[in-house]
């Protein structure tokens, strides 16, 4: 796997603090810890370890990992993992994909009260498709699903 020439890391370390300033007051503090965690990652400031070969004892510094499930140096092996774990579950049939969005004015709320608000999310999509899919005039067919929530847009908010 080679490097990116540029990582989200790079863009977070050199405009970031710039970026909060300005942004001050319409970030909120876990999206400020996710900023934190990724200019961190893998950086003298979390620390690290020696790796040394038993073989011709060559040595190199490696850095910890921040580990936040944004984080996406971190979290990269596992998206694909999880795609690839996705994938084989495909049967060789047609997919679609539906997107469900919540209206913006709902967001305080879906915030506050997550669990409660995803859920009905989660049981209204379903339901929905669910209900047209078995409609003869649609589908007809009894279908299944596989729901994933998105809690940030495109512009992180
Ligand atoms: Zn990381």
């Amino acid at each position: 796997m080679s490097h990116p020439k540029l990582e989200v890391a790079d863009i977070f370390r050199r405009h970031g603090q710039a970026w909060r300033t300005v942004n001050a007051g319409h970030v909120s503090r876990g999206q400020l810890r996710v900023m934190s965690a990724i200019e961190a990652c893998r950086t003298a400031a979390l620390g690290g370890h020696v790796e040394r070969c038993e073989d011709c004892a060559h040595t190199r510094i490696a850095y910890n990992s921040c580990r936040n499930r944004h984080c996406p140096k971190c979290q990269w092996m596992a998206a694909q993992a999880w795609l690839e774990a996705r994938e084989a579950e495909l049967l060789p049939v047609p997919y679609f994909h539906v997107v469900f969005t919540l209206p913006a004015q709902i967001g305080a709320i879906a915030y506050q009260n997550k669990a409660k608000v995803y859920g009905l999310l989660f049981a209204a999509a379903a339901e929905a498709l669910t209900t047209i899919a078995a409609d003869p005039k649609h589908l007809g067919a009894e279908i299944g699903v596989t729901a994933v929530l998105h809690t940030w847009g495109q512009n992180l908010d």
